[in-house]
């Protein structure tokens, strides 16, 4: 087995369909590639590598090991399927539909339909997909990297995203997300709030959890940013009275965080948009706008979500025939 890692790839979304399109064993080893599925499993009792059956998606152990005090020998039942513990556990989906799908989910404008026709799925099967990547994104989304720095300006800010929903009349949709972005490099973060809870105790511990000790915080004048100082960061508070940046300190201002807001808004009031998911969308779309090689960090995601071979490997004598290969280590008697 190859124990390729890729170290990061972004092929085109065209270049995937036409080369995955069908194609369960490259798809596999794309999946491998990317740490989804095992590249090797240790056998637990003999502590030595399992060989891997193709036809069977399978890695068995099956040394010969002497029966202590007696001069039989047995051979070690241990065997575990690729997808125990990853991202791919308990799907019948084929491993190319795994990739395809991946793809049209992370493509901005995607939508079932079209998964659907084009893969050859089922609407169950695709809403089941939908929610497994947005488990992934989601994820990623509570991982994010910390920004800033000493001397280093962020812009933070909070904002409501609300959906009215289709068919119920007045009912509204709506999530707080709270937000920071480096003013120079644009690296942020954006992270759903619970409820409405705005609070400094909600507040500062995400602060801290994403913008670095020493960053120069530049904020409105929300009550929760009040004691930012005390936390080790700079503080600059735009002027209230003022809808605009003031003149005499142009660079107290939030307007990078503003437009991350405008986009974000823009994006979730496309048609199609179900008001029920916002936070899905929240993810997907910070997602796909954050890394610079979207597929290739899915399931370097999805890897580390569900690291292959988790410790839920099956025991039990495999299905005949089984080429065994005895081990030299029990050949000298
Ligand atoms: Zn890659
Ligand atoms: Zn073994």
């Amino acid at each position: 087995m190859e124990d390729a890692r890729c170290a990061g790839c972004n092929p085109h979304y065209y270049k995937i369909i036409s080369d995955y399109l069908g194609e369960n064993e490259k798809s596999l080893l794309f999946l491998r590639e990317h740490g989804v599925l095992p590249r090797s499993v240790s056998c637990p009792h003999c502590n030595l590598p399992c060989k891997y059956r193709e036809d069977r998606h399978v890695w068995y152990c099956g040394r010969w090991k002497k029966i202590a005090k007696t001069k039989r020998r047995k051979s070690c039942v241990f065997s575990t399927s690729d997808y125990t513990g990853t991202f791919l556990q308990g799907t019948h989906l084929e491993p190319f539909k795994v990739v395809l799908f991946v793809n049209h989910w992370l493509q901005k404008h995607w939508d079932h339909e079209t998964v659907i026709k084009c893969i050859g799925m089922s609407k169950t099967s695709s809403v089941d997909w939908r929610s497994f990547c947005s488990e992934v994104t989601q994820n990623w989304l509570q991982n994010q990297n910390s920004i800033g720095g000493a001397g280093v300006i962020v812009e933070i800010d909070e904002t409501l995203l609300v959906r009215r929903k289709y068919n119920r009349g007045r009912q509204l949709s709506q999530v707080w997300v709270f937000g920071g972005i480096e003013r120079d490099s644009k690296k942020k973060f954006v992270v759903p709030l619970v409820g409405s809870d705005r609070s400094a105790d909600t507040l500062i511990p995400l602060i801290k959890q994403f913008i670095l000790p020493g960053s120069v915080i530049c904020s409105d004048g929300w009550a929760a940013y009040r004691n930012l100082k005390q936390h080790g960061y700079e503080h600059l508070v735009i002027n209230h009275s003022e809808n605009f940046v003031d003149p005499h300190f142009p660079h107290i201002h939030t307007q990078n965080i503003e437009r991350v807001w405008r986009d974000l808004k823009e994006f979730i009031k496309r048609p199609g948009m179900r008001a029920d998911y916002l936070q899905q969308y929240l993810s997907r779309y910070l997602f796909i706008k954050s890394c610079e090689t979207p597929l290739h960090n899915f399931f370097t995601e999805a890897a580390r979500l569900y690291p292959p071979q988790g410790g839920r490997a099956r025991e039990g004598p495999l299905p005949p025939p089984i080429p065994m290969e005895e081990d030299s280590s029990s050949e000298s008697e």
